[in-house]
């Protein structure tokens, strides 16, 4: 598979000891979407807002279809800002109000010269409004006017409007009722399908995650602690966070239910990151070792990494309680 987008230890310092993002490596291919998951603060945003090019890294290169465009000036990233697009969280502060739904959707074509003429860009409206479900006669209609479903298809066929190869989407259903929340990630699939576009799919939600994803990164207070193909993680995490957060997923059959992993506290501040393992304070099968050396991402199966000193080929909600916490 041909490398889309190329992360490579990227860092994300803010104001001198903030480390938000903290040595962050991954690769997105080709119509592939990679969820990026973790609870909030853990850099999963920094990380979308990097790739946008919408603040600066502080160490490390982002590479996008082979180019360095880590440090590209703002001229030079307009054609990069056609391939890679975003859908943001909330679709009732990213839509401005004093625009109509046929101006939003098409903003994007004027700013890049792409319609001629008011008659052309009405009539795209119309177009792009039908391929994401919305009556054509919605074009004059405000922001206001529409159900959050229907400003997050807004949003997304926005995002589609000038064939990007990319979109960023953070957290694109979250703010919505639930009742809406399948349809909008059905359109989100229907649309890749017929576009072929890849996704770096910003994530809290794991019912969601394992829906889209085909691979799934798990960021702990600014890296990444697991990376796997979706099959491989949801049937067996080898990071104990990563196995937290399943762990907190519904069963689809009491069968397949998880011993419930609940951790202590909150995740430590991104200012006084813990040494060793950055986990290890909050570990249920933390030990002396994690406090003092900090694990690495290793291959623990096909494609799959994870970094704890104890990850192995086998569950590990088995594993607590055999290991005593230190
Ligand atoms: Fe837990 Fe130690 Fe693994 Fe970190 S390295 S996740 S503290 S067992
Ligand atoms: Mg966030």
């Amino acid at each position: 598979m041909n490398k889309l987008l190329e992360v490579t230890d990227v860092r994300k310092i803010f104001g001198g000891s903030v480390r938000a993002v903290d040595g962050v490596s991954f690769s997105l291919a080709e119509r592939e979407t990679l969820a990026l998951v973790g609870e909030s603060g853990c850099g999963k945003s920094t990380v979308s807002r990097l790739i946008l090019r919408l603040t600066d890294p502080t160490e490390g290169t982002i590479r996008f279809e082979g180019r360095d465009i880590t440090h590209m000036s703002q001229g030079a990233l307009k054609d990069i800002r056609r391939e890679i697009q975003f859908v943001f969280q909330d679709p009732f502060s990213s839509l401005d109000p004093r625009m109509t739904a046929g101006e939003i959707v098409t903003e994007p074509l004027a700013i890049h010269g792409k319609v001629r003429n008011k008659a052309e860009r009405r009539s795209t409206a119309e177009q792009l409004l039908q391929a994401v479900g919305l009556s054509a006669k919605h074009v004059e209609s405000w922001p206001r006017q529409f159900s959050g479903g229907q400003r997050q298809r807004l949003g997304i066929i926005r995002a589609f409007a000038l064939g990007p190869r990319l979109i960023v989407a953070d957290e694109p259903v979250s703010a919505l009722d639930v009742s809406v929340r399948s349809q909008v990630i059905n359109i989100l699939q229907d649309m890749q399908e017929e576009k072929g576009t890849a996704y770096l799919f910003i994530s809290h939600d794991m019912a969601t995650v394992k829906h889209m994803a085909d691979r799934v990164a798990v960021m702990y207070l600014g890296k990444i602690v697991e990376l796997a193909p979706k099959a491989s993680f949801f049937a067996g995490p080898q990071h104990p966070y990563a196995e937290s957060l399943l762990s907190a997923v519904p069963a689809s059959h009491p069968n397949k239910r998880r011993k419930r992993i609940l951790l202590a506290g909150d995740p430590p501040s991104p200012i006084r990151i813990p040494g060793g393992c950055r986990f290890h304070t909050r570990c249920p099968i933390a030990q002396d070792i994690c406090k003092s050396q900090e694990p690495s991402l290793q291959l623990v199966g096909d494609n799959h990494l994870a970094a704890c000193h104890f990850a192995k080929a086998w569950p590990i909600a088995s594993r607590i309680g055999e290991l005593q916490p230190a």
